[in-house]
């Protein structure tokens, strides 16, 4: 068989292919769909280049090869050598007449998971090592990409640099949620202390040690030296919590910025999340079609939601005084001093504005104690985008620059000084006002695709219980 260059799909479809018609081209990819008759076959073949398929006809009494023939069923992967024409059928602009078909690997009809199509999502997640062949799965990790793309390059544009933290931390001061312990002590025979506990200054790293959930504090580091900074890595928490909306390993994009004050901080996470929306309803225009269509009929009015409007901005009293005004029975009841749950967050932007909130200034109770305080000495500087359908998507602040004011948060909220002197440090020397955010890469996805599980949105989840792929 002569090589011929191989096209992607997506070159055929997408892009301006007039110059092929009448020309050989080749193709290769796994087979979606073959119908016909005795005399023609259809194939639809895809490379995930794209969502859509390329129609293949063989006229089949022209071709030979039986045996490959009789082998092109749903999910084996071929090669495809044609002639590039216009479609006579709807859909599709071009297809391709083939002259020769090579089988790189069949898929038996009788055993192959994928055969039939309409498998329900919980089904997909039991065979995640082929649920990529599904449109579905296609779909979300070429938006997964181009999400991933667009994050960097707009912090690139943008002039912030990508800091890479630590995944394995030895500091637990975060405090963000329970941690995956990391060791190479023998666990069937570990060395113990005097006192009768695990002795780990014998293990590797000398000292406990951990997987991180958070790049925040190493972020801040780097923001004091850099000015603009972002981190974006795997995160994880080691919490058993059963729900659609948490992972056991997610990713986060983690901003820090020196001399940002919290206002800066919220215009900089509006026109992220802006830009970011923007990229993808401007980059994945066929993705997002079908995922609307097969999944979530108010996708694309959502996401235009987010890129229509100023996002609205009040404190978090104000907040709470809208709350308790509006005669709404919620399952968890509010009044000054609680966390809000996504009910009260959902209410506030899909009922009372319309549009994104940003909440600001929370009781310093509720928050982190890296959050600067504000004069009244009650409430942080903290900010809290929220969306429609998850409510909150972002998570950030001011961070306290003052060395007395940190020091003093720090006894208050127990944590051991000897595992944060070196963030104190900052605060000592050269201190700077500075801010940053947290955003959980997949609850965006989540809000993106319009999928209603986290678990979806991800390759090869890890959540309790689940680690097998
Ligand atoms: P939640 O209340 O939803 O558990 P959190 O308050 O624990 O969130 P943060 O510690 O502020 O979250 O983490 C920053 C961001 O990381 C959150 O806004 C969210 O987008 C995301 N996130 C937190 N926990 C998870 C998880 N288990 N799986 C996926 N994303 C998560
Ligand atoms: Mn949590």
């Amino acid at each position: 068989m002569r090589e011929l260059q191989r096209h992607r799909v997506y070159d055929l479809l997408k892009k301006d292919s007039s110059h092929l018609l009448g020309k050989e081209v080749n193709i290769k990819g796994w087979v979606r769909t073959r119908r016909g008759s005795k005399h023609v076959a259809f194939i639809a073949v895809n490379d995930g280049s794209i969502i859509h398929s390329i129609q293949v006809v063989v006229d089949i009494q022209a071709f030979k090869d039986e045996e490959v023939l009789r082998n092109i069923t749903t999910g084996a992967c071929i090669s495809v050598n044609g002639t590039l024409v216009e479609s006579k059928g709807k859909g599709q602009a071009v297809e391709i007449k083939a002259t020769k078909i090579f089988l790189y690997g069949a898929a038996d009809p009788e055993k192959y998971p994928l055969q039939k199509k309409g498998h329900t999502l919980e089904f997909l997640r039991e065979i995640a090592h082929l649920r990529p062949r599904t449109n579905t799965f296609g779909a979300i990790f070429r938006i997964r990409h181009a999400l991933s793309f667009a994050i960097h390059k707009f912090f690139n544009d943008n002039g912030f640099f990508y800091l890479h933290t630590p995944i394995i931390t030895g500091s637990d001061a975060e405090g963000a949620g329970a941690m995956f312990r990391v060791t190479t002590l023998d666990m069937k025979n570990p060395p113990f202390t005097k006192e009768g506990e695990v002795d780990f200054s014998k293990d590797f790293f000398g000292k406990e040690t951990n997987l991180t959930v958070s790049g925040q504090l190493e972020g801040e580091l780097g923001a004091l030296a850099l000015s603009n900074i972002y981190t974006f890595g795997p995160t994880f928490r080691a919490e058993n919590s059963h729900t659609s909306r948490h992972l056991s390993e997610f990713w986060m994009i983690e901003p820090e910025m020196a001399f940002y004050d919290i206002h800066d901080n919220m215009d900089l996470a509006e026109s992220f999340l802006k830009y970011l929306i923007r990229y993808l309803l401007d980059h994945c225009t066929d993705d997002l079609e079908f995922l609307q269509k097969m999944y979530d009929k108010g996708l694309t009015e959502r996401l235009h939601m987010i890129v229509d409007n100023e996002f609205k901005r009040l404190t978090y009293t104000q907040a709470i005084e809208i709350l308790e005004g509006s005669g709404q029975a919620f399952e968890f009841p509010v009044s000054w001093g609680v966390d809000l749950q996504s009910e009260h967050e959902r209410y506030l932007v899909e009922k009372e504005f319309g549009c994104p909130v940003i909440l600001t200034d929370y009781p310093r109770q509720i928050k982190a104690f890296y959050m600067k305080l504000n004069d009244d000495g009650n409430t942080v500087r903290a900010m809290d985008v929220l969306f429609p359908k998850i409510g909150e998507i972002v998570g950030g602040s001011q961070r306290e620059e003052n060395y007395e004011k940190l020091h003093g948060r720090i006894r208050e909220m127990g944590i051991h000084e000897e595992e944060v002197w070196w963030y104190l440090e900052t605060r000592k020397f050269g201190t700077a006002p500075h801010s940053g955010f947290g955003l959980g890469f997949e609850r965006l996805m989540l809000f993106v695709t319009g999928m209603g599980n986290i678990r979806d949105v991800i390759p090869f989840p890890r959540a309790p219980q689940n680690a097998d792929f």
